[in-house]
């Protein structure tokens, strides 16, 4: 069995005290790895603090996004290789939000992915339609389309790590949620992608995500479908509360 992961993705919020609080409240709360998966992708200032913070808890620190170079004439981004460095073990790759507004493509994504499993982090790849793709009913080849390029060239032992959330682009931060069926379904569309190109056994390992204003009260919906292995959560994971309730859902 797959098992469940609650990612928290904090965006460009909370102050340095503010991400100690939390990670100081949550890291008493969460549950072994092997019953969930927890992990806080917070601003890449913060991570150096979060994993020393952590490392006699099972949550997990991940990353928002990172360069696909090691290093080299790249201002502001972040290495994959530092990343690794300083022990984080998760990365958010291609949000909408990231490929909408600072320029990432099917390709830098791919590339990112690489990146990502040469220097041993576990990338969450974020996939999920338009409002208008979805008004057209364009999803399906969307995100096939997506998670094929994203793991283009990837060998089938590392896919099998591959974390994907479905993100309807539409549902994000807007507090309006894709109905769980739907979601579903949409995942096990990417299921079977991933059964054409890696084969059956390795789709089966694959954890699929929801994402898009999911919150305590909606969590339990998503988490009985059988194709979603979890949630990748913005706002609702920005207090420690909300997230610890979204962790005891998942269980
Ligand atoms: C996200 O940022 O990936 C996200 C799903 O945000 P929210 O939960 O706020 O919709």
């Amino acid at each position: 069995m797959r098992t469940p992961i609650v990612a928290g993705n904090w965006k460009m919020h909370k102050t340095w005290e503010e991400a100690v609080q939390f990670t100081n409240e949550v890291k008493e709360g969460v549950p072994t790895v092997d019953e969930v998966e927890t992990v806080v992708c917070a601003p890449a200032l913060f991570l150096k603090e979060m994993v020393d913070l952590t490392t006699d808890s099972s949550l997990a620190i991940g990353a928002q996004t990172m360069h696909e170079e090691e290093q080299g004439a790249f201002t502001g981004e972040i290495s994959p290789v530092a990343l690794q460095n300083i022990g984080v073990r998760y990365v958010i790759i291609g949000h909408s939000e990231r490929r909408e507004m600072f320029n990432e493509t099917d390709k830098s994504v791919n590339k990112k992915v690489h990146a990502a499993f040469k220097h041993g982090l576990i990338p969450i790849i974020c996939c999920g339609e338009t409002l208008s793709e979805y008004e057209n009913q364009e999803t399906k080849e969307v995100v096939t389309f997506q998670v094929d390029a994203a793991l283009h060239g990837i060998k089938r032992e590392e896919v099998k790590n591959v974390v994907i959330a479905y993100e309807p682009i539409w549902a994000i931060g807007t507090g309006k949620s894709s109905r769980a069926k739907e979601a579903n379904e949409t995942c096990r569309t990417i299921r079977t992608a991933l059964a054409q190109q890696f084969g059956d056994d390795v789709a089966k390992q694959v954890r699929l995500l929801y994402g898009g204003s999911v919150k305590p009260d909606n969590m339990k919906s998503f988490m009985e479908q059988d194709q979603i292995d979890g949630a990748l959560v913005g706002g609702a994971s920005l207090e420690a509360d909300s997230f610890l309730q979204l962790v005891e859902v998942a269980k």
